[in-house]
């Protein structure tokens, strides 16, 4: 709902407030555009696939996800150009929260951007201890984000972050509040199919223990009652370091531990190391964040899941 600014100005604007630090929001003059469309970002995959199944069949919103599809998490993520373009031009930014979007502060200043958070109040889990950052000398790095952030891998907390994500648009375009429910009404339904049958399927396994390939799943392990004993690439993006490698493998023999998941989104290569020295098993799966952005991917990467789970556990 902007008056859009000739597109060399906009330019201007922010490469200023790029060397400032200033975000551009707070220095342009905001007038309501005769399309009234409300214009929505989302941060990455999972918030993107929530946000449009509250917004199926409502005019006037137009919905647009930040990451490029093959970002996957945004673990160490840095705002690009073409992002700052995006949320410049946005009525709406919604994002996981919970310490997966470290570029925040940047939008601190944009009080005419309605920030939603689909984390908010929901009860965090805290970071791997093995967590850490190793800079080009070797040295670990202090960081913020000292829980874990990936949510929505437990059913019933991308419920919470569904219902959190729909108060918002709510809040935000009152006009449209009847449809935001129905629409949180149906996606909720059937998301809490999907949370039953995990919970029937996962009540029925043998192995519980298990080792992921990053460390995305604690949510979706502390609903379903299995435990993550260990996770292969400490920092996502970084190969785990031959020490690490062998602590893993320690952890193997002496838990016991039968299965090792990878994830699409990264390389195996690690965990053919660790399955061919130890004799486990490796299977893959997907904390949804690459992959088809449409509205039913959650519901069938996590069916996936589940059939994987199944076969493995
Ligand atoms: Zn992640
Ligand atoms: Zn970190």
């Amino acid at each position: 709902m902007k008056k859009r600014l000739p597109q060399c100005t906009l330019i201007l604007i922010l490469a200023l407030s790029l060397v400032s630090g200033i975000t551009a929001g707070c220095q342009t003059e905001r007038t309501a555009d005769d399309s009234g469309e409300l214009r929505v970002v989302t941060s990455f995959l999972p918030i993107y696939i929530f946000t449009l199944n509250l917004v199926e069949g409502i005019d006037g919103i137009r919905v647009v996800n930040m990451a490029a599809p093959d970002i996957g998490c945004l673990h160490e993520y840095q705002l690009l150009p073409g992002d700052m373009v995006e949320l410049e031009a946005a009525d709406i930014f919604i994002f996981n929260g919970a310490g997966m979007e470290s570029f925040l502060e940047v939008l601190a200043d944009r009080r005419d951007l309605v920030k939603i958070e689909a984390s908010s109040g929901i009860q965090l889990l805290p970071l791997d201890e093995n967590h850490g950052h190793i800079d080009a000398d070797g040295e670990t790095l202090n960081h913020d984000h000292e829980v874990n952030a990936h949510v929505w891998l437990s059913v019933r907390l991308a419920i919470q972050q569904v219902k959190n994500i729909s108060l918002g648009l709510q809040h935000a375009d009152p006009k449209h509040a009847e449809m935001y429910q129905r629409n949180e009404a149906a996606y909720i339904d059937r998301l809490a199919d999907l949370d039953r049958l995990y919970r029937e399927t996962l009540d029925k396994v043998a192995i519980r223990k298990i080792i992921t390939f990053h460390d995305a799943f604690p949510y979706l392990a502390k609903e379903y009652g299995l435990t993550v004993v260990a996770v292969i690439q400490r920092e996502p993006g970084r190969e785990p370091s031959t020490a690490e490698l062998a602590e893993t493998i320690d952890i193997i023999r002496s838990e016991d531990v039968q299965v090792l998941f990878v994830e699409p989104q990264y390389s195996g290569r690690a965990a053919d190391t660790l399955a061919a020295e130890t004799g486990a098993s490796v299977y893959t799966l997907n904390p949804v964040v690459t992959g088809d952005a449409g509205a039913l991917t959650y519901e069938q990467v996590m069916m996936d899941n589940l059939d994987v789970l199944k076969l493995a556990l």
